[in-house]
């Protein structure tokens, strides 16, 4: 789960990590009033569920509260297309007003987990800022990592080591240290999956900040921190996404014009396989689990027509503990409350197959049912022409 840069900001602040002075706003005028309260000269911050703000205009230092107003009203409802939003962006609905510090240095420092040894990992670079990315590619031995033992947790002299890594020395060093263990510390209080500054910045006046702040919240630990479902801001998913995971299905969307509902990770990740073998490229994935029901099945395929991206549907399940018969009913249902009149192929595969496929076929929809999961996706290949 994802959160702005402004609430991550006051977790951040809540465990001693230095942060600028900012107030958030929700319209153009509180933007004036906070730009007043900043002096004036100030930062306007775009709040998003996305990075790489500065470069496409979302982060902008101005000099009067009037600018400051100006640059809101230019900003709020505006989709921002960065190079992490994809090309529809996120609208801005929030702005952070920031006191514009003078910056001497900026550092890159991070913690995430790492899925292959399976523990916190320290990802820091003395080359932060806007172009981490070109770093990584270009200098990868500029970032340093260390992997954290989760039985000894992050030692001082490793925090340490990562500091004068940044070429840091003297007070600052060790200002550096302790910001390093508090970041540690509320990652694994608040069981982030990823805590990222970027840029840590060494002000003008000799000064450790963090200037940016990214937090992920670790989905599966969701249920110890009961506070977090009211940080979220709903304006920043995908309105589809949120209304599966109601239904506690997962939807992911994709870029090609064939929706796919599948049963099962393993079997999505197949399905999409195979269609791209045929030339076909999916809208989305949809999987609606091992023992789903008819309604989630219906609700499931009414989520897939209403990506407006959708030309035709691929169904494939593998009914091992769903029935067909069952999954042949959702899907009639849902296509004829919505009109359905895309192409639709149904795979399915198990216990009353035969039941499934005459209910299909006696449906009056535009469906054909295949045998195998290669039939199926040249089928729906061939039908959208
Ligand atoms: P993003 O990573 O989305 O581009 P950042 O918050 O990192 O957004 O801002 C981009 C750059 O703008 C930073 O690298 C920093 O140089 C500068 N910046 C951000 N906030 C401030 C601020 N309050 N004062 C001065 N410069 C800032
Ligand atoms: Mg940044």
């Amino acid at each position: 789960m994802n959160i702005h840069e402004y609430q991550a900001k006051e977790i951040l602040n809540a465990y001693d990590i230095p942060v600028p002075r900012g107030r958030v706003a929700l319209t153009s005028d509180q933007v004036e009033r906070a730009a007043k309260m900043m002096g004036g000269r100030c930062v306007v911050k775009a709040q998003i569920y996305a990075g790489g703000r500065g470069k496409a205009g979302g982060v902008q230092l101005v000099h009067h509260p009037e600018q400051a107003q100006e640059l809101g009203k230019e900003l709020f409802g505006r989709r921002l297309v960065t190079p992490q939003t994809g090309p529809e962006g996120l609208k801005v609905r929030r702005i952070l007003v920031e006191e514009a510090v003078e910056i001497s240095r900026e550092f890159y420092l991070s913690i995430t987990l790492d899925r292959n040894s399976s523990r916190y990992c320290l990802i820091a670079s003395a080359e932060g800022g806007v172009e981490i990315e070109e770093v990584a590619r270009r200098s990868p031995e500029k970032i340093h990592k260390l992997t954290v033992d989760p039985f000894t947790g992050l030692r001082p002299f490793q925090a340490r080591k990562i500091a004068l890594a940044l070429g840091l020395a003297g007070g600052i060093c060790e200002d550096c240290v302790q910001l390093i263990l508090n970041l540690y510390k509320l990652c694994q209080e608040k069981d982030c999956s990823l805590v990222e500054i970027n840029p840590l910045v060494v002000t003008k006046a000799g000064w450790l900040l963090a200037m940016d702040a990214k937090i992920n919240f670790d989905d599966n630990a969701l249920f110890r921190h009961l506070e977090y479902p009211d940080m979220l801001d709903y304006s920043q998913l995908d309105p589809l996404e949120i209304t599966a995971s109601k239904f506690d299905l997962s939807y992911i969307k994709l870029q090609g014009s064939i929706g796919c509902m599948v049963n099962g990770a393993g079997l999505a990740m197949a399905t999409l396989d195979v269609l791209k073998e045929f030339g076909g490229e999916p809208a989305n994935f949809l999987d609606v689990g091992g023992g789903a029901t008819r309604e989630k099945v219906a609700e499931a395929f009414k989520i897939i027509l209403q990506d407006p991206d959708v030309r035709g549907v691929f169904v494939n399940i593998f009914g091992g503990i769903m029935r067909c018969d069952v999954i042949a009913h959702g899907i009639i249902e849902a296509a004829s409350e919505v009109n359905c009149t895309l192409p639709i192929v149904v795979r399915m595969d198990g216990s009353q197959v035969e039941e499934g496929k005459q209910l299909l076929a006696g449906s009056g929809l535009n469906v054909q049912t295949a045998d195998s999961l290669g039939d199926g996706a040249a089928r729906i290949v061939a039908m959208l022409g």
